[in-house]
Order: C-alpha cells, then structure tokens, then sequence
C-alpha cells in the first residue's frame, strides 16, 4: 500500500499521459502563402490552427481562425497578402515537445489563452515541425483516462 490518497493516484496517472500519446498531424503552410490560400486550408484541412513554414518545415508562424478572420476585415486583396505579414511570428511562439507531459501543455494553454501549440523537435537552433496538440487532444485524453477506469 503506498498510502496514496485517490486524488493522488488520479493525479500521477494524468501526469503520465505525454504529448506523443494524443497529438495530431500538423497543418502547415509555406510563409509564401496568401491569406486567401490559408483560409482554403483551414476549410479543407478542418483544423483550427495552422502553422507557418519555411521550405524545410521549420517554423516561422502561427495563424488561428481569427487572425484569418481580422486579416478578411481589411481592404486588402486577400489573394496577394501574404500570411507572414498577418501571423504570430517566432519568437513569440509557444510550443511544446513530444515527451511533454499533457497536464504541464493544458496549463501553458490556459496561461497564453491559445488553442493549440505545435510539436516541435529541435533541430540546433530551429524548431521543425511534427506535430499539432489542441484542447481536443487533452479532452480526448480526458475521456480515455475515465474510461479506463469503467
Ligand atoms: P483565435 O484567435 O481564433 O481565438 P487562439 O486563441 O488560438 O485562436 O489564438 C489567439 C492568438 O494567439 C492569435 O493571434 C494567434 O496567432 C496566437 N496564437 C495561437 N497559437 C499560438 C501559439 N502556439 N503561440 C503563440 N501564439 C499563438
């Protein structure tokens, strides 16, 4: 008997959940893009991030539905605004690793108010993208942890 209360017992067990368990395939476009194009791949892709590349996968920006939605507003022509004028540009970019733990990524996700980060693996000093957490992930990581337990 280890003497653990149940809280506890719930609480290592979520800690031991990792980013790789429940990330999705990322959604990437090249910082060439329009925001016209963007937009298109948001639709098609049924995602609501996407994140910005440059030729070799490695991150340069994030676009959420509302920098999209903002950038529409404008007068610009939508077809030649490229989206690296309108997207959160490194360094300012919040992201996490795959052996991350799940309950540290939900916290970061509440402190910056986003709704998801990209999976980075570090590649000297850039960041290449492999992967895409959300709050989908970590409620879908949620409902297994219950179910496990029914
Ligand atoms: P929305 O803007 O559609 O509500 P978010 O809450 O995810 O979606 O994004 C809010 C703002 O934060 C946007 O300007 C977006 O570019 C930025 N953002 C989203 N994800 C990240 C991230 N991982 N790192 C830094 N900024 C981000």
């Amino acid at each position: 008997y280890t003497g653990k209360t149940s809280l506890q017992l719930v609480s290592d067990s979520i800690k031991k959940i990792t980013v790789k368990e429940y990330q999705s395939i990322p959604v990437v476009v090249d910082k060439n893009v329009s925001v016209y194009d963007a937009i298109c791949t948001m639709f098609l892709e049924d995602v609501g991030t996407l994140f910005v590349v440059d030729n070799s996968s490695i991150l340069v920006g994030v676009l959420s539905r509302k920098d999209l939605l903002r950038a529409s507003l404008g007068k610009q022509d939508l077809t030649t605004l490229p989206v690296n004028i309108i997207m959160t540009r490194m360094p300012n970019i919040t992201f996490c690793e795959k052996d991350d733990n799940v309950y540290e990524v939900a916290k970061i996700l509440i402190e910056k108010q986003i709704d998801a980060v990209p999976v980075v693996k570090r590649n000297g000093e850039q960041l290449e993208v492999i992967g895409r957490f959300t709050k989908t992930n970590i409620t879908k990581a949620l409902v297994d942890l219950i179910h496990e337990d029914m």
